[in-house]
């Protein structure tokens, strides 16, 4: 895996509240080049804790947070079934696939 995978796109390091795995870039679950937008939901590649994505005030910057109720609450039928897939994912990728980035 390298920095020029259009499929990946590199985050501020953000430690999983749960488990934590410090996540440092994001790839989009089907692997196609894109990056993600502010408001976009994500989970931690180890555990798949829902996570979201928004703009950092201070650096203006991309970034990890975590998903909250209120979130939770504002999501789509769309972003609900992507959260599913990216939990059911988290499970099956092994430590190598893990630790590639
Ligand atoms: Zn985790």
């Amino acid at each position: 895996m390298t920095d020029d995978d259009p499929a990946i796109t590199r985050v501020p390091d953000f430690d999983c509240p749960r488990c934590g795995y410090t996540c440092t870039a994001v790839g989009t679950t089907d692997g196609t080049a894109g990056a993600p937008t502010p408001g976009n939901v994500c989970g931690c590649m180890a555990c798949g804790f829902p996570m979201m994505f928004d703009i950092d005030p201070l650096t203006g910057l991309l970034r990890l947070r975590t998903m909250t109720p209120a979130d939770v609450d504002t999501l789509s039928e769309d972003q609900m079934r992507e959260l599913t897939r990216v939990q059911h994912f988290a499970q099956t990728w092994t430590p190598m696939q893990r630790n590639r980035n």
